[in-house]
């Protein structure tokens, strides 16, 4: 089948460089012209595992073009993928600006029947909305149809997530235009939910709203546990086993970044509201997340005798998570920010998030390795849990310290081991009381 991706982020880069790989013609427009150039000299302008090989080859094979022409790739397909940002705005609410403009551009390029395929996150009601704007915008009556096809990829598994989603959900306004893209999808193997176009968006921000709630909750728990002597790691053990609950997403930490949990959980709250449904539940797990990081804070503050001021401190791991360059919504950047307001000077070292975070904090220590970043610090603050971190030289570690205070915002370490080995060591839910009874 002759595809149009229209956005070559995460989400459109990742999709439509799967499709060429089963076969398709595959043309991926952007209006970031650096982005395209990259693309053309075969460089990837995010990370993203696998996906630089899988784009070369497919490249190579002619099956994957990139292109800043959006009318032209318009024209030479048959199913259109629209996959552009939907950003928050200060209220809350999506920016739909993206979307509004890819629409308005599908619709001056419409020639034929074409099946536009919605792929970002949007609110319910969108599929209408991108349908009335290329009815008010196409320049002749041409024929075409709205889907919904939300997208379920995690940011550093997006190629395995892509060929191997949990589910794909197809929401189609008649039963033969979901055919066609169940097509696509067909040599996957996958589960498919077909269902209508306002479903089909809502199951992506309740899915997205309830990954989030059980974060804010274990949280929650986990605050809990901090007090009354208890162990998180013990507890969602515990939890996770019933299969009604589910072992994944009870891991306690610094609470949930990145461009999706923030921005869709906000998003679904102000969508409640506008029908005059207030969402109280979601409202609190979005409170609860707010405050996650800031109680590490305070007990990083408390820990270093009320005060950061003049005081250095280390930061492993930048990315909102492993595995990614993406900083949106990260949890460091809030953390880092509060630093360098509070008088401390900062010295960090992630992976691939260097670059990415030089832009927001130019004034910042960015160190080559995590050895560096720890040397002569009085905390240092475990922040995303890159695989790296989880084995290093912790007594080199320790040694390299002014103070050997070690803030682990994401459990990574054993706590017996990091006291054995003379940290000051601090964690997520896990007290002393709970570490001696081991
Ligand atoms: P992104 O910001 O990485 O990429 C969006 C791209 O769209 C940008 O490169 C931008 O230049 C381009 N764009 C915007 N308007 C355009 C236009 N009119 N023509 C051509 N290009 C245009 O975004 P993303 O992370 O890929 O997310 C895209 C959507 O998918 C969002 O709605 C997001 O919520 C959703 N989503 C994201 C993820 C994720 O993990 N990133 C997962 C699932 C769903």
């Amino acid at each position: 089948m002759n595809i149009c991706v229209i956005g070559t982020g995460y989400v459109g880069l990742v999709t439509g460089t799967v499709f060429s790989d089963l076969g398709n013609e595959v043309i991926c427009v952007d209006k970031d012209a650096g982005k395209i150039a990259m693309l053309q000299r075969g460089e990837m302008p995010i990370y993203e595992p696998g996906l630089e090989e899988m784009v070369k080859h497919n490249v190579e094979d002619r099956r994957l073009t990139f292109t800043t022409d959006l009318a032209e790739a318009v024209k030479r397909s048959d199913v259109v993928f629209i996959c552009v940002g939907t950003p928050p705005k200060p209220n809350g609410e999506p920016d739909m600006s993206f979307v509004e403009g890819a629409a308005q551009e599908i619709a001056l390029a419409l020639d034929r029947y074409k099946v536009i395929v919605n792929k970002s996150t949007v609110p319910v009601g969108t599929g209408d909305l991108v349908r009335k704007i290329i009815e008010t915008h196409r320049k002749t009556a041409v024929d075409f149809d709205v889907v919904s096809n939300p997208e379920f990829l995690r940011e550093g598994s997006a190629i395995k997530d892509t060929l191997e989603p949990d589910r794909i959900v197809i929401g189609a306004p008649t039963q033969q235009v979901a055919m066609k893209i169940l097509e696509l999808y067909a040599p996957l193997e996958r589960p498919m939910i077909l269902t209508d176009v306002a479903s089909a968006e809502m199951i992506k921000y309740a899915s997205n709203a309830f990954l989030a709630t059980k974060i804010s909750f274990i949280n929650s728990i986990a605050n809990i546990c901090e007090a009354v002597g208890a162990d998180v790691e013990q507890v969602s053990k515990g939890m996770g086993c019933d299969h009604r609950i589910g072992a994944a997403f009870l891991n306690a930490g610094l609470g949930y970044g990145g461009s999706c949990f923030p921005k869709d959980s906000s998003a679904l709250v102000t969508t409640a509201e506008k029908y005059g449904y207030d969402f109280r539940l979601l409202r609190s797990v979005i409170e609860v997340n707010q405050q996650q990081a800031l109680r590490f804070l305070d007990r990083l503050r408390q820990a270093m005798g009320g005060s950061f001021e003049g005081k250095v401190v280390g930061i492993l791991g930048l990315a909102f998570k492993a595995n990614t360059d993406d900083m949106r919504d990260a949890k460091s950047v809030e953390l880092i920010a509060n630093l360098l307001a509070e008088g401390a000077q900062v010295q960090a070292y992630d992976p691939i998030a260097i670059e990415n975070t030089r832009r927001i904090f130019p004034q910042i220590c960015y160190a080559k390795n995590a050895y560096e970043a720890a040397e002569g610090t009085e905390a240092l603050v475990v922040v995303t849990e890159w695989n790296e971190f989880k084995q290093l030289n912790m007594e080199r570690i320790r040694a390299s310290m002014k103070r050997p205070l070690l803030f682990d915002g994401r459990n990574i370490y054993d706590p017996v081991k990091m006291r054995r080995l003379g940290f000051e060591y601090h964690c997520v839910g896990r007290t002393t009381a709970a570490f001696n009874t081991r």
